[in-house]
């Protein structure tokens, strides 16, 4: 069984300023600092230090080549992306004095998915394999719709959300994980006992997990439902929390770990990510997920 994630790829420009610019205002910046990211690329990374072989596929422009050699040093297979003409998705993000930031996301090459491009990717799976996706690349509906004539296991993680969402056949995905605002733009419901009713009434047959921030996780399928509290830690950067748990749920489910033992994978790994700066840099290794104690 082969694991897919199919995702974006993004270039992070970080800069430290006194305070986040004002219109009409040009700063200078004290720090700039560049780093791999993108909620594809930090699920690989997370599925990858959870001991998972995964293939990402995706499109990066012609200043993403730093990705090939990253991704392949960290045991993610780079066979299916791809380098198209134009610049990569980037995100231009201010952190200001007090640790507010403010970001503006270029999907550049995560926009640029043709359908023939999937295609191609797809024909290198088969039923059974499993695809993981987010929703910060374009032909997501697509991918969703041949990922599924193909009898593979889908599992998605609408985020961010946004009207695209409304495009795809959710009713096609095998498990669903959102997190707490996702599941109320998703549901319209503003508790998670509501959102995860509705999430069931709308797919009765989806594994449905709902993370809650420092306040954990619910996962529901049937008349399954298993309340995983977080684990408490000082939170220094609650960057690629989400990402973290995502791929230490996933790399649990097709480790065949219980659930209950997934869902204490995932918030230990997710807890461990939030004590340290950064995004991809901050999601840990199994053998440090195995030695923490709550
Ligand atoms: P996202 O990053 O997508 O917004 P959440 O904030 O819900 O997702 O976080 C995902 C998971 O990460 C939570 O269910 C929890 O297990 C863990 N987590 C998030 N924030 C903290 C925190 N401050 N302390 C401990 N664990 C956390």
């Amino acid at each position: 069984m082969k694991v897919l994630n199919f995702g974006s790829l993004n270039l992070d420009y970080t800069y430290e300023v006194e305070h986040i610019v004002r219109e009409g205002e040009t700063i200078a910046a004290d720090q700039v600092q560049m780093n791999l990211g993108g909620k594809g690329f930090n699920q690989s990374m997370a599925l990858a230090r959870a001991g998972i072989s995964v293939y990402h596929a995706g499109l990066v422009g012609e200043e993403g080549i730093d990705f090939y050699d990253v991704c392949q040093d960290s045991g993610i297979k780079t066979d299916y992306i791809k380098t198209v003409v134009g610049r990569c998705g980037h995100t231009v993000i201010q952190v200001d004095e007090n640790g507010q930031n403010s970001i503006i996301l270029f999907g550049g090459a995560n926009r640029k998915n043709t359908k023939e491009y999937v295609d191609e990717v797809l024909a290198n799976f088969t039923s059974g394999d499993v695809i993981l996706l987010q929703n910060e690349i374009s032909e997501v509906p697509y991918i969703i719709e041949q990922a599924f004539k193909k009898g593979m296991t889908i599992v998605f993680n609408p985020s961010p959300y946004d009207e695209r969402i409304d495009e795809c056949d959710l009713g096609k995905v095998s498990t669903l994980i959102v997190n707490e605002t996702e599941g109320q733009q998703l549901t319209g419901m503003t508790t998670p006992s509501t959102i995860v009713a509705a999430m069931e009434a709308s797919f009765p047959n989806a594994k449905i997990v709902l993370t809650l921030g420092e306040k954990g996780s619910i996962y529901h399928l049937g008349d399954d439902e298993l309340y995983q509290p977080a684990f408490a830690v000082e939170a220094v950067d609650t960057t690629a929390a989400g990402d973290t748990f995502t791929g230490f749920f996933v790399a649990g489910l097709l480790k065949q770990y219980t659930v209950r033992d997934a869902l204490i994978k995932a918030s230990k790994a997710a807890a461990i990510a939030v004590t340290k700066p950064g995004a991809a840099l901050s999601i840990p290794f199994m053998s440090e997920v195995e030695l923490f104690e709550a």
